[in-house]
């Protein structure tokens, strides 16, 4: 029998997963900016910017964004990385890629980015070659999360962090009926009317219900090899902030 794995609330085949992943992001890819702005009220722009904010990128840093989309973060690490660095903007879906790659011609500055469709589990980069690896509402759409984190570790360089922006487990109480209402009753509605597409935004709630909360995935970041692994709550937990160090 084969293994299985979870695609939202659904048992499926592990080797089912990817190819589910890629409809969604292939089916919101034109609607993923402005759908992001409205069902988070422009929050995710401070996540993204605070997450930024807390690599301490230096001038002349090879950065590798995985997962990155359509571009939010690699913009904002390459407006740091001066004209000696470099990031490349990584995902394995093409028309994310496409839609970031058009936005970074007018809005980035695009001499320091390349733009490469990787899957985070097999990277096809060389050991101890970056910097710094982000990846951002990313790791909870990867079937095998372990495997993409000791892929991360394989090209940082000794030293280097490892930084990961997700959804993780609200810590308030008194806010997770609420919270369960916009995400399983509300958000589905906006993704139909915004993209066309409920089924795409049922995935988003029931994903990060079923990813690993701040410690699981901590201690999955240390069984990958990492070191010093630091959790930083935003919004009560809603949002996380992992860290940890190549060694
Ligand atoms: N980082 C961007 C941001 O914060 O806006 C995009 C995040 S988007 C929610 C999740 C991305 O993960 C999608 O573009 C999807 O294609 C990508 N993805 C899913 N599985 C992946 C994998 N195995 N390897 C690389 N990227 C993957």
């Amino acid at each position: 029998m084969s293994d299985t794995t979870h695609f939202g609330f659904r048992e499926v085949e592990e080797k089912q997963k990817a190819k589910l992943v890629a409809e969604v992001f292939t089916s919101v890819a034109s609607k993923y900016d402005v759908m992001n702005d409205v069902m988070s009220a422009g929050m995710h722009r401070l996540w993204k910017r605070h997450f930024v904010s807390q690599a301490r990128i230096q001038p002349g840093f090879r950065i590798l964004d995985l997962a990155g989309g359509t571009g939010d973060i690699t913009k904002l690490m390459a407006e740091q990385v001066g004209d000696s660095g470099h990031v490349v903007l990584s995902d394995i879906n093409a028309a994310m890629l496409a839609h970031g790659r058009d936005r970074m011609l007018d809005e980035a500055p695009f001499g320091r980015i390349s733009v490469a469709q990787v899957n985070a589990e097999a990277l096809p980069f060389a050991a101890r070659s970056f910097d710094l690896v982000t990846i951002a509402f990313g790791l909870r759409n990867v079937t095998d999360k372990a495997k993409a984190l000791r892929e991360m570790h394989r090209v940082l360089k000794i030293g280097a962090k490892v930084m990961v922006l997700e959804f993780s487990e609200l810590r308030i109480q008194a806010l997770k009926p609420l919270y369960d209402l916009y995400s399983f009753k509300i958000l589905p509605r906006m993704g139909q009317l915004i993209a066309g597409d409920a089924a795409s935004y049922q995935y988003l709630a029931e994903s990060i219900r079923r990813h690993p909360n701040q410690e699981e995935l901590a201690s999955t970041l240390r069984e990958s090899g990492f070191e010093n692994v630091q959790v930083h709550n935003l919004f009560g937990g809603m949002v996380a902030i992992h860290t940890g160090y190549s060694v």
